[in-house]
């Protein structure tokens, strides 16, 4: 008994930490065009350590993106499976370097959850995402209990998010409408909402100061909503 819940719990952590590539993966593919995929958290991970599944996943017109050579970890900073990215899920956002798990979570989210809810609110689609960075070699900040740890931004698996452009030139920004009445409000806390199915961690305003002008969002191993 013992043994088999030591099983279990080996191989859902192995799901959960991507240890398992797309290749020797039960779970299928993930497809970046189709909404509601099922399990779609490790089947993101599953992309974690497969280049080639990377590859096949990213692609037009869902995402542009591609692959850029790996920077080895050293002292907690580098990256893995990384890709520069220029648009994804019909809105332009240019990054220079975001794991690929991240890039497909992005993409997901923004076509599925984003332009839909732009489109019944505001009659109008995202064409650009706004956001302060995703890599940078650094610890966590703004938190009193996880200092001295190494973000994830500095695996390149995280990215700050701060506005939204409207193709009716319209702009709304998380500092500031996030607290506002109205559709930018409703608009920002549902998609933030939305977000945490694809991103294990998804920070906003109500966190702490630190975010109150962006929503962080990382694929690491902690599951944080809010
Ligand atoms: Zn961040």
């Amino acid at each position: 008994m013992a043994l088999l819940l030591l099983v279990t719990l080996s191989a859902a952590a192995a799901f959960w930490f991507g240890l398992i590539p797309q290749r020797f993966s039960p779970l299928p593919q993930l497809v970046l065009s189709e909404p509601g995929q099922w399990f779609v958290g490790l089947r993101l991970a599953a992309l974690r350590r497969d280049r080639q599944s990377c590859e096949t996943t990213l692609i037009p017109p869902n995402i542009s993106a591609e692959l850029v050579a790996d920077k080895p970890i050293e002292k907690g900073c580098g990256w893995e499976n990384a890709v520069r990215m220029s648009a994804a899920g019909g809105a332009a956002l240019p990054i220079g370097t975001l794991t690929c798990e991240m890039a497909a979570a992005l993409a997901l989210w923004l076509a599925h959850d984003v332009q839909p809810l732009a489109k019944s609110l505001f009659n109008s689609s995202v064409v650009r995402v706004e956001h302060m960075g995703g890599y940078a070699c650094r610890n966590i900040i703004g938190s009193k209990v996880l200092t001295g740890f190494r973000s994830q931004h500095a695996t390149a698996n995280a990215i700050d998010i701060s506005a939204f452009r409207l193709a009716d030139g319209r702009t709304i920004r998380i500092a500031g409408d996030w607290k506002r009445q109205g559709n930018e409000a409703e608009f920002l806390h549902e998609i933030h909402r939305s977000a945490c199915r694809y991103f294990r961690i998804a920070l906003g305003p109500d966190f702490n100061a630190a975010h109150h002008d962006h929503f962080h969002f990382d694929r690491g191993p902690f599951i944080r909503c809010k």
